[in-house]
């Protein structure tokens, strides 16, 4: 390992959340439910599995696919209003977070992101040798975004920092399910320097409440340095296929291709993903059903004293007031698969994924019982 460049050293590996069947065989429980992830509780959209499964049937998966992805990018083009060639596919919207730190970031350089912001950035930041700099967010007793990304507060560093080429935010953010008001991205977008680019991850686009969704199309065409990246992992629910794409100016667009792999999409992945753009009755009773949810659970889990944070995603970021892991033990232990937020600075916090009626229920009831025993 010594002669491994020193920001791989200082680098830890991402732990995904428990799979399922590890659970079920440890407790020799079948009913076992994963809320850590993010996923799309209804799965992926039936038509579109239809589909998919009738291609697998007879298709050659012996070819190549596509790696220009030409269906797929005429229809984000489409569904956006922008030409392909403003479009870039990923591997799931990490890689393009990756392509963006391989192509701006480097030793001598800083790429800027709040604190609490999603656990890729660190890694792709520190893959590329390049700094860190976190920017504070808002106070955790802040009164409306607690743990939330502070615009102005990147716009005084960005102005200290003269070494910052990228910069990540994310909105919704994910671990805390926080947003920034689109006027704040705006105002923020107007006061970056046109060398630094700005990536808006939108992974969780979809689940905000329609007034509070930015329209960044418009912004695309006025800020030659903006990259607004989007997925299929969530709202979509093709997150095991892995597809997601970016937004930029043809300029980026041509300099994301070349550090792209050629075929860093597979076949079903991107089939998968253009027959799930296409379903957008699924995309709509995904979004009405995580609405719902969230709502309840908001509700349920303060009703039980505990505090969540505000979020717009298909998750909830749940407050204990203490030590969160034998809250998770507990959950665990019924069979309930949670994420546990110590990685992130939050020990005293639990995310739990949006799921269906039941799973909420259930995970309700389990909560319930835990703080009961305790
Ligand atoms: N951005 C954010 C904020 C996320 O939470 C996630 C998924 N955890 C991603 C990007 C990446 O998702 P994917 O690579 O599956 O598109």
């Amino acid at each position: 390992t010594r002669n491994a460049l020193p920001g791989i050293l200082g680098l830890e590996a991402y732990t995904p959340g428990m799979p399922i069947d590890e659970l079920q065989r440890r407790l020799g429980l079948a009913d076992v439910i994963k809320l850590a992830s993010n996923e799309n509780p209804l799965g992926m959209s039936p038509r579109a599995r239809e589909a998919l499964a009738a291609t697998i049937a007879k298709d050659n998966l012996a070819l190549y696919p596509d790696g220009s992805g030409y269906r797929l990018k005429k229809k984000i083009g489409e569904y956006h209003g922008i030409e392909p060639g403003r479009v870039t596919l990923g591997n799931g919207s990490n890689d393009i977070l990756e392509f963006l730190a391989r192509i701006y970031a480097g030793p001598g350089r800083a790429v800027m992101f709040s604190d609490y912001a999603f656990a890729v950035y660190p890694i792709a930041t520190e893959a590329q040798n390049a700094e860190a700099v976190k920017v504070p967010a808002y106070a955790a007793d802040h009164a409306t975004m607690p743990y939330g990304h502070d615009m102005k507060a990147f716009a005084r560093c960005l102005r200290e920092r003269p070494d910052v080429s990228l910069v990540f935010v994310a909105n919704p953010n994910n671990p805390t399910g926080t947003w920034v008001a689109p006027a704040d991205i705006l105002g923020f977008l107007e006061q970056v320097p046109p060398h630094v680019i700005v990536a808006l991850d939108e992974a969780y686009w979809d689940y905000q409440d329609v007034a509070l969704r930015p329209d960044a199309r418009p912004w695309l065409d006025r800020f030659p340095n903006l990259v607004v990246t989007r997925t299929f992992s969530k709202i979509y629910g093709i997150a095991g296929l892995r597809a997601g794409y970016a937004l930029s100016h043809a300029t980026v667009a041509d300099l994301l291709n070349r550090v792209r792999q050629p075929f860093n999409n597979n076949s079903l992945a991107l089939l998968a993903a253009e027959l799930a753009l296409d379903d957008q009755d699924f995309v709509r009773q995904s979004v009405e059903l995580n609405t719902t949810e969230r709502a309840r659970l908001v509700r349920e889990l303060t009703a039980m004293k505990l505090s969540v944070l505000p979020s717009q995603a298909n998750f909830v970021t749940i407050g204990f007031g203490r030590d969160a892991t034998p809250i998770h033990q507990g959950l665990l232990e019924r069979g309930i698969i949670v994420r546990p937020m110590g990685s992130y600075g939050l020990p005293e916090y639990l995310r739990v994924t949006v799921g269906t009626e039941r799973e909420n229920t259930r995970f309700l009831e389990a909560v319930k019982d835990i703080l009961k025993a305790s």
